[in-house]
């Protein structure tokens, strides 16, 4: 739970932090986090580094003075990407429009 008062937080959480926030913390502590969004395992990729599995996993992060959140996508801590979120609707309206032209759901309707 976070103290009330926490002097660097003006404004409540966003619904999504499960962060706990404490006057003492850090300033690079000094953010809104969410819990993993996804963990999905990557079947078609191979790690190079070890012989663990990948996963993917995506986050929100918003550092205490910043508007909005970022989306964070990363693979297992090797490889990282940061989305405002104007980038990751467009990313991810793009892949699922992958998705449907690749299991052929993508027929317009017929007028
Ligand atoms: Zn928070």
């Amino acid at each position: 739970m976070t103290d009330t008062n926490v002097f660097w937080l003006p404004d409540p959480c966003p619904p999504w932090c499960i962060g706990v926030h404490s006057a003492t913390d850090d300033l690079d502590i000094r953010r809104h986090d969410s819990d993993q969004l996804c963990n999905v395992l990557l079947t078609a990729m191979v790690n190079h580094r070890s012989d663990k599995a990948l996963f993917a996993s995506v986050y929100l992060v918003q550092g205490y003075r910043e508007i909005s959140p970022l989306v964070h996508f990363e693979a297992s801590h090797d490889l990282k990407f940061v989305f405002t979120l104007d980038e990751a609707e467009r990313i991810g309206t793009t892949l699922l429009e992958a998705v449907r032209q690749g299991t052929g759901t993508d027929h317009a309707p017929a007028h």
